[in-house]
């Protein structure tokens, strides 16, 4: 781990700690039974925000070697993905790319994106660091390089493929700590009327929902789209438009070109104006949020508290990362849970980071009839309760982890 001293935008110096979510463990390192007596390595989970571009980051950087060559999770195996998939590929598809045109996906996982662009007989690369998802991805006939984008890697893909006319990259941004090392990749990788398209969960719902989880140590940087319209800058970049997306939560779509080479679409201004006057441009606003989550801790906390001393079963309901973080930071496991649900063979039977719940499948859970689920996988609200309608028609109840709030009927 290091920790940076200056922004990863704006080489600000001016950064300040707006919340603290205590010194946790990686959010998807689970564990075996045999490891649970084992000390388990922890680092600060901070926010920060650079009040020159305000850029919310985290400054405690984990090796990205530690965190992404040995990835546990497959784009394929979660729900609705696919159909969010089809569409932003047949939209890049049908405003941006010609046969033959080469496409570039950054963090490609298993190729469930890159699928849909080869059965359009475009050529495709995949570059995913994990080793054993690129080489499931490489015997599925998706090629995949197995390492980190970088600009030597955005050199020798010129090199062997020419340049790309589409850069993709889903929830991977966030992800990376060197954006001086990213601008310089794309710009050049990019074809000189080519589109870097990425998504990324965007700020402003994280203060909206309050989904504070979805901070944890893969997650360097919470975006928004005035610090990136500084970013790309600095290579002769822009964003030339920018979409919200609802695919897990709310996410921006931003689309990026060489400067000049598109028309600039209304909706970047519309959303920097947003941004503006939702706040994001004030310390306090942050300060005011972090606040309302040591609150909702409290509350949380005492509910589940209450509930337990009435004699209630409780367990948490899917074991994503982001669960870990709140679990971490509400320091809840064992003594108010008694286990995870979660879908995901590969993890079931390990436990979870820190709090060292057991996740177990649903047909185990359900001879365990908990009376509420704390609900971890939130996204995929509406999914779940159409699936648990049983659970909920014997009395069953949901709570939403970050408010509190009881769910009961669908
Ligand atoms: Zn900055």
């Amino acid at each position: 781990m290091h920790i940076n001293t200056y922004c990863r935008i704006c080489h600000s110096q001016n950064l300040t700690k707006v919340l603290d979510l205590g010194s946790q463990p990686l959010a998807n390192a689970f564990l075996r039974f045999n490891d649970l007596g084992a000390s388990e390595p922890t680092y600060p989970l901070e926010m920060y925000v650079c009040v020159d571009c305000y850029l919310a980051q985290l400054i405690h950087v984990v090796d990205k070697e530690v965190l992404f060559t040995d990835y546990i999770y497959f784009s394929s195996s979660m729900p609705k993905l696919s159909d969010h998939f089809k569409k932003y590929a047949e939209d890049i598809i049908a405003r941006f790319l010609e046969p033959n045109d080469l496409v570039v996906e950054l963090g490609s996982n298993d190729g469930i994106l890159l699928h849909l662009f080869k059965d359009h007989a475009f050529r495709i690369l995949g570059v995913d660091p994990a080793k054993n998802i690129s080489t499931f991805a490489n015997a599925c006939g998706i090629p995949t390089i197995a390492d980190f984008f970088n600009e030597s890697l955005a050199g020798y893909i010129n090199k062997i493929a020419g340049q790309a006319k589409a850069i993709i990259g889903n929830n991977v941004v966030a992800h990376i700590n060197d954006y001086q090392d990213l601008g310089r990749s794309i710009k050049t990788l990019l074809h000189s009327e080519g589109v870097f398209v990425f998504e990324a969960p965007y700020l402003i719902d994280m203060f909206e929902n309050l989904t504070f989880d979805t901070i944890y140590h893969e997650h360097l940087s919470f975006l928004a789209v005035y610090p990136l319209t500084r970013l790309f800058k600095q290579f002769d970049l822009e964003i030339f438009e920018v979409q919200i997306v609802s695919a897990q939560g709310q996410s921006l779509r931003v689309f990026v070109g060489h400067t000049g080479a598109h028309p600039i679409d209304a909706s970047v201004a519309a959303c920097v104006d947003r941004e503006i006057s939702f706040g994001l441009h004030k310390l306090e606003t942050y300060q005011n949020w972090a606040k309302k989550i040591v609150e909702s801790k409290k509350r949380v906390v005492q509910l589940l508290r209450n509930l337990k001393a009435q004699g209630k079963r409780l367990a948490a309901y899917g074991a994503p990362a982001k669960g870990n973080t709140l679990l971490n930071y509400y320091d809840i496991g064992p003594n108010l849970l008694d286990f995870v649900l979660d879908e995901l063979p590969s993890k079931q039977g390990l436990y979870t980071p820190g709090q060292h719940l057991l996740v177990v499948d649903h047909q185990t859970a359900d001879k365990r009839a908990p009376d509420f689920y704390l609900l971890l996988a939130w996204n995929y609200l509406k999914v779940i309760l159409k699936k648990e309608d049983p659970f909920v028609a014997r009395g069953g109840a949901f709570i939403l982890p970050t408010t509190g709030k009881i769910i009961k009927t669908p």
